[in-house]
């Protein structure tokens, strides 16, 4: 059951936080596994720790999710790496904040380049060979905030949240008849690289308001992946599904004890 050996995964965003969770989670379960991101050095620290983890391959791809051409060569890199791709996660992504009252539009334009954009290229680059595989899946990394919940800072990020899942649901139907999944995983908060950057004071509020009492890993957001990219989950598409601790359950402070 859910045998990930000999399984080709591209993880966009791999070299860090989510992307790098995800990453470990394939490596670990025999995937040959490349992530993609734009520092190279972190690309590097990051192929470093996970070789080895696992029988398969680990490949670094420098690329810009927003940029169509990068992300064609991207794809073309890891196809001629691993033979052909079964997997995309489409998890990179940027999260700066930006108040309604103050946005430039430059603002809405890069997030909207990154995290819209970016989800749309890295598809359609990716798509001959998902197609070749005869079980490819798309696993897009949404969130909970835009598509369930709202955060002050963050309307055009939850925006392009939401727009993912819009773009997910008709992407699902076109790619069905090639048995090509597509779904997507909405994480709560998790302690990735970007959430440290929030601040002590931020973590501390989120955990408050979560069920289970504290932020996710990385790795808690990989396992779903891991299911949504196995053979089994070949009938289950066009989904959805929160990864939170329980964040987007309770109606009040006091309902979580806080
Ligand atoms: P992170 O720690 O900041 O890592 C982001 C990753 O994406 C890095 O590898 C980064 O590498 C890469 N990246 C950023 N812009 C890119 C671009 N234009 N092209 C290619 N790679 C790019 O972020 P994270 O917290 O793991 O978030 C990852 C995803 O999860 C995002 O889509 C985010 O919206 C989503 N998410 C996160 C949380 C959370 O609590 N952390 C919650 C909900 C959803 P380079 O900078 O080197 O390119």
């Amino acid at each position: 059951m859910f045998d990930l050996q000999h399984r080709t995964v591209l993880v966009t965003g791999g070299s860090k936080g989510i992307g790098r969770g995800i990453a470990s989670v394939f490596v670990r379960a025999g995937a040959d596994v490349a992530i993609a991101a734009r520092s190279a050095g972190d690309i590097d620290a990051c192929v470093a720790a996970l070789d080895g983890l696992g029988p398969g391959k680990v490949l670094g791809v420098v690329a810009d999710v927003s940029d169509r051409a990068a992300c064609d060569a991207m794809a073309a890199t890891v196809v001629d790496a691993f033979g052909g791709l079964d997997v995309l996660c489409a998890n990179a992504g940027i999260f700066p904040d930006a108040p309604l009252a103050t946005m430039t539009p430059e603002q809405l334009n890069e997030i909207f380049a990154v995290n819209v954009n970016g989800t749309f290229f890295s598809v359609q680059a990716c798509l001959d060979a998902l197609i070749a595989s005869g079980s490819g899946r798309v696993i897009l990394t949404s969130s909970i905030t835009g598509p369930i919940t709202g955060f002050p800072g963050w309307s055009h990020y939850g925006a392009t949240k939401a727009a993912q899942l819009g773009f997910m649901r008709t992407a699902a139907i076109e790619l069905a008849k090639h048995k090509v999944t597509v779904n997507a995983v909405l994480p709560g908060n998790i302690m990735s690289e970007g959430m440290v950057e929030m601040g002590e004071e931020y973590i501390n509020g989120m955990a408050r308001s979560i069920p289970m009492g504290a932020l996710g890993e990385p790795e808690d957001i990989g396992y779903l992946a891991a299911f949504l990219a196995s053979r089994e989950a070949g009938y289950l598409t066009g989904q959805a599904i929160a990864v939170d601790g329980g964040q987007v359950l309770p109606e009040s402070l006091e309902a979580v004890g806080g």
